[in-house]
């Protein structure tokens, strides 16, 4: 940061950053923080956070702030096509929720439904994006989120951008994987490192935002493994939630129960939402990724917290059952939930697969 620092007020700005490091360390939010700077009229280090410029950017609508990241590819879509043109209406919304989560919290990660891949397209497009700048003395700042996801057309692609700059424009990659990338690309960036935030910065970062108590907090720092966003993630009700069904989910499993099983994956499959039912098998994952921490003797790694006791009560009445052939079958399922197979049939069809193996020692 102090880097940063000093090059901006001494106005050598390189024209291109690679931040890496580690999820949830910071990078984006860092080079979100750095696109107000260089965008507030003040013309200081710190942004006046009250102008109509820090405003646009706080709700990242600026016209010099842009994110780029995976987007599903349209129909009849070419490469030179804007990279939003021939999207679907529900994939732009999908967007505009992304992109307004994000800017409430810098921390989120931008997902959009069926993207994987940085399009070339969205590379072609920032140069163009140099031109639109607003104000002469402002800087465009375009933050490639998440740069080892270009393939070797856009990677090339951004090289040419990178080895021709344009006056006025700065571009950002975050990647926690820099090996991935080319190391032409790298050459030509100016290179920081985000390192693992300590547990007890994340703790009182809780605890400010009032997301939980300080033992709550204490014990979500320790699973977040340097990752802010991990915490949050952790600390979401959502995500809470989530967890408590696993717990339902599993003693309904034991039981046998079908018609019980069926009620509680009711809110996993009464959305249609593919992603909803991967975060939960996600959860459920988690579940036996804490039962073999618990073998381990690691009980400080166990992220169903919330409960505890639950867990480790399962660890201990089922001692015979392999973990790692559960987690199989789980990704398994997972994969058939990504491809088009009947979401209810494929819990259900996992639910009795377990409740086969669940059998305590006699
Ligand atoms: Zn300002």
């Amino acid at each position: 940061m102090r880097l940063l620092r000093s090059a901006f007020e001494h106005d050598r700005l390189p024209h291109a950053f690679l931040f890496h490091g580690p999820r949830g360390t910071g990078k984006e939010a860092v080079a979100i923080e750095l696109a107000r700077t260089l965008n507030c009229p003040t013309g200081t280090w710190e942004a006046c956070g009250t102008c109509p410029s820090c405003h646009q950017m706080d709700s990242l609508q600026h016209p010099n702030i842009d994110l780029v990241f995976p987007l599903p590819t349209g129909k009849n879509e070419e490469k030179h096509h804007d990279p939003y043109e021939k999207l679907t209406e529900t994939v732009i919304q999908q967007i505009r929720d992304e992109i307004s989560a994000k800017a409430q919290d810098p921390y989120h990660p931008i997902e959009i439904k069926r993207a994987s891949v940085i399009k070339i397209n969205s590379i072609r497009n920032i140069k163009r994006k140099a031109s639109m700048r607003v104000g002469s003395h402002q800087r465009h700042v375009v933050i490639i989120c998440g740069a080892e996801k270009m393939k070797a057309d856009a990677a090339n692609s951004l090289l040419k951008t990178l080895e021709e700059p344009s006056p006025g424009q700065v571009i950002i990659l975050t990647t926690p994987t820099p090996d991935a990338l080319l190391p032409t690309i790298i050459s030509r960036c100016q290179v920081i490192r985000f390192d693992p935030i300590p547990e007890e910065e994340i703790t009182r970062a809780l605890v400010q935002r009032e997301l939980c108590d300080e033992e709550t907090a204490a014990a979500l720092a320790r699973l977040a493994e340097g990752s802010f966003h991990k915490a949050l993630e952790y600390s979401d009700p959502e995500v809470r939630n989530r967890r408590s069904l696993v717990v339902e989910f599993m003693r309904a499993v034991y039981a046998g129960n079908t018609t019980r099983i069926m009620k509680e994956l009711e809110p996993v499959v009464s959305a249609r939402d593919r992603q909803e039912a991967i975060r939960f098998l996600q959860a459920l994952e988690d579940w036996f990724h804490d039962v073999i921490a618990i073998r381990e003797g690691r009980p400080d790694r166990i992220r169903h917290f919330d409960n505890r006791e639950a867990v480790t009560r399962f660890a201990q009445l089922f001692s015979g059952i392999s973990c790692e052939d559960v987690l199989d079958e789980i990704e398994k399922t997972i994969e058939y939930v990504m491809g088009n197979v009947h979401l209810t049939l494929a819990l259900v069809y996992l639910a009795n697969w377990l409740h086969q193996r669940l059998q305590p020692p006699s």
